[in-house]
């Protein structure tokens, strides 16, 4: 893989619209056609069951090719990529991708914004139901920085600067993660208390 993508973005003069003459500015690229979860609506297991056969690898856009084509989006207007699968950390290496896509020409740092959302679901014997999220805003960093973390932590720039790899121990405070579990303890010590509607 080459570690230095064309993201010079070709000079196109007009704009992708919708059939409502809208400007279109969100890209949506699946990195992936796997997953290890197996949702009912998404992938059945009757249908995606051990036998199943994903795509081969030549099949897949490398990284280079997504990265030409968002350049390619980006000249036709398109302001936000969002990536996903299937699972799309199953594929490997993707903070490199997303490296790749925020030196694209044409994006502004204004325009990278991006956010971290954990949800946390129960359900009780009996059929009650909860469900709690974490969420951080933040932003797509220039370069990858910081040495704790994992996956998109060196990218994901926190509103104060810092990626989510490098505030350490914080993390366990801030993480999208840690709110959504938080936030369920809470269901958890409710319930436990004899709590109707947590
Ligand atoms: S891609 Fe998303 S919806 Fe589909 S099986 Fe995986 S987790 Fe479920």
């Amino acid at each position: 893989m080459s570690s230095s993508p064309d993201s010079t973005v070709p000079d196109v003069e007009q704009p992708l619209l919708d059939r409502f003459q809208r400007p279109l500015r969100d890209l949506r690229i699946s990195v992936t056609d796997r997953c290890n979860f197996r949702c009912q609506y998404c992938m059945p297991r009757e249908v995606f069951g051990p036998g199943f056969e994903f795509l081969p690898r030549d099949q897949i856009l490398s990284f280079e090719e997504i990265a030409r084509l968002a350049a390619v989006f980006a000249s036709l207007g398109v302001r936000k990529f969002r990536l996903t699968g299937g699972e799309p950390l199953l594929r490997n290496d993707l903070p490199k991708l997303v490296e790749m896509l925020a030196a694209i020409d044409g994006v502004p740092r204004a325009r990278r914004g991006a956010r971290f959302r954990a949800v946390v679901a129960l359900v009780l014997p009996g059929g009650r139901q909860f469900v709690r999220e974490g969420v951080i805003e933040g932003r797509i960093a220039l370069e990858p920085r910081g040495e704790s973390g994992f996956g998109y932590d060196p990218v994901f720039e926190l509103p104060d600067g810092r990626t989510m790899a490098e505030i350490g121990r914080e993390k366990q405070d801030v993480s999208h993660r840690a709110q959504a579990l938080r936030a369920m303890m809470e269901v958890l010590n409710t319930v436990a208390r004899g709590g109707g509607d947590a």
